[in-house]
């Protein structure tokens, strides 16, 4: 029996805290939760002190690449800290220096959104500090990566390539690739020898070593295949996976599972098989999330629908006919329209009552669309890091958006009023839930804002929702999963400390899989 004793606790219900709080776990299970006094003690329990501490539900994060990103922990160099593009490219130069001739280096994590010289990187870049490697650079969003020309060569990729469907090969005014693509990182990762089952295990160790210390419990991983499927159940049979997983399926992935029978909801509670993962659009930051009207500092596109529209349908009718959620990636209003009028159509169709069919990003809304989406009853499931990234003045969101649209981007207090349902992630960028819950309550945008205990709410019931568990997890209730955070410091009280609070101790399924120091 654990007895967590003298924190503030936000239990995740969306109700008021409770002070000098008491959380009683016994058998792997929340048994009681209260005000001290109110809960008696046993007298055998092993006591955790909490005073000036705050007891949340363990973190739930609806929406990253977790394997991805222990891969990348693993494989890629980070250049997310780099303050230049100069210095970005120090990096990679020391990393070729440290690689045999011929091996791929691969970087991630670059946003030239924060750097004096505010331009993406190009071949020319790169190709004097690695003449003999190839290097891909993948950008903070995903959607845009920068190679060099050696990278081009292996890749088969010349002036007369033409795009990949839904994607961009920039070209020079010569005609020549300028070494940068976009939405098109499979013409370059196709030829980029794979990771092995047992790499990736590692990598996926990493992930769940970083989530526990970061206070989270459970994961959303989006866009999956079938080899990820393998790692993922080895992971468990083998120890590894820490943290409970929902995944969520690339298509491939999902219409396999679909001829075995398998829909969402299949598995256990530390591994289940979620919805299917489409994607609609491409990113805010590579000027191809969909938009209506266009992009305020590039008047000449309103980026790209991925599908075209009749596909998008015929998919989310399919996957929704087999008894799958869908989650759509949608960033634009154009993009969000698509899925709305899909999903309507498919629902008409064929109705179903709790389908929690899911719209990933969900980033610049319209008001009618704020109000198909709490009609349809559909999820909105959002990354509040983005805000916290680049939501602020002079920032990425108002130059892509300009300032009409920029109040409209992320709109989590109209949301809620609303009634619609939210639920937290992060798309690792970074994977970090308490900066996200930050970002949420210091919405740049201040309109926007939410508070701190609805913040958390939408971290972790609204997480749990999004995958069919509230009944299992996402609160401090009686009953429920004993997956537990407790975060060293007083998130009521210091609200715009949050970001910089550290996780005291990440608790999953009543054991204590991390403490700090
Ligand atoms: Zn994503």
């Amino acid at each position: 029996m654990l007895a967590i004793v003298g924190g503030r606790i936000i239990d995740g219900t969306g109700r008021e805290p409770i002070e000098d709080g008491v959380v009683l776990v016994e058998g792997g299970r929340i048994k009681a939760v209260g005000r001290r006094g109110e809960v008696e003690i046993p007298e055998d329990a092993e006591v955790i002190d909490a005073s000036g501490k705050t007891v949340l539900p363990g973190l739930i994060d609806a929406h990253c690449h977790f394997l991805m990103m222990g891969l990348g922990l693993l494989r890629y160099i980070d250049l997310s800290e780099a303050k230049s593009l100069k210095e970005a490219l120090e990096l990679v130069r020391k990393r070729v220096e440290e690689t045999p001739k011929g091996q791929w280096v691969l970087g991630r994590g670059w946003d030239e959104s924060h750097w004096p010289e505010r331009r993406y990187i190009t071949k020319e870049d790169l190709d004097p500090i690695a003449p003999d490697n190839p290097v891909m650079l993948v950008r903070i969003c995903g959607h845009l990566i920068s190679v060099n020309s050696k990278a081009l060569e292996i890749a088969g990729i010349t002036r007369d390539t033409p795009n990949p469907p839904g994607g961009l090969i920039d070209k020079g005014p010569d005609g020549e690739p300028t070494g940068i693509l976009r939405d098109a990182r499979e013409l370059i990762e196709r030829v980029i020898p794979p990771p092995t089952e047992e790499e990736a295990l590692e990598g996926l160790k990493r992930a769940c070593d970083l989530a526990l210390r970061l206070g989270c419990t459970s994961i959303q991983d989006a866009g999956l295949n079938p080899f990820a499927l393998r790692v993922y159940q080895r992971a468990w049979e083998e120890g590894v996976l820490k943290v409970r997983a929902y995944l969520m399926l690339a298509e491939e992935a999902a219409e396999a599972a679909e001829k075995l029978g398998i829909k969402t909801g299949f598995g256990d509670e530390m591994l289940r098989i979620g919805s299917v993962k489409l994607l609609a659009d491409g990113s805010m930051g590579a000027r191809t999330a969909a938009l209506f009207e266009p992009y305020a500092d590039d008047p000449s596109t309103r980026g790209i629908l991925t599908l075209e529209p009749e596909e998008l349908r015929r998919l989310i009718r399919e996957a929704h006919s087999r008894g799958f959620q869908v989650a759509v990636h949608a960033i634009g209003d154009r993009g969000i329209e698509e899925v709305i009028n899909a999903i309507e159509e498919a629902l008409r169709e064929n109705p179903r009552r709790d389908h929690r069919h899911r719209i990933e990003h969900c980033e610049v809304l319209t008001p009618n669309q704020i109000e198909r989406i709490r009609e349809l009853n559909l999820i909105a499931s959002m990354q509040p890091n983005f805000v916290g990234n680049w939501s602020g003045p002079g920032g990425m969101y108002e130059a892509r958006l300009g300032p009409e649209r920029l109040r409209r981007n992320n709109p989590y207090r109209v949301l809620l009023d609303e009634g619609v349902h939210v639920a937290f992630g992060s798309d690792s960028m970074p994977f970090h839930p308490l900066y996200g819950i930050w970002s949420a309550v210091n919405h740049p945008i201040r309109e926007n804002r939410i508070s701190v205990v609805e913040a958390v709410r939408c971290y972790t019931w609204e997480s749990a929702y999004s995958s069919f568990e509230e009944h299992l997890k996402g609160s401090l209730e009686p009953g429920k999963l004993a997956d537990i955070t407790i975060v060293d410091g007083d998130m009521i009280r210091e609200p715009d400390r949050i970001k910089d609070m550290e996780v005291y101790m990440t608790i999953v399924g009543g054991r204590i899989l991390y403490r700090r120091g």
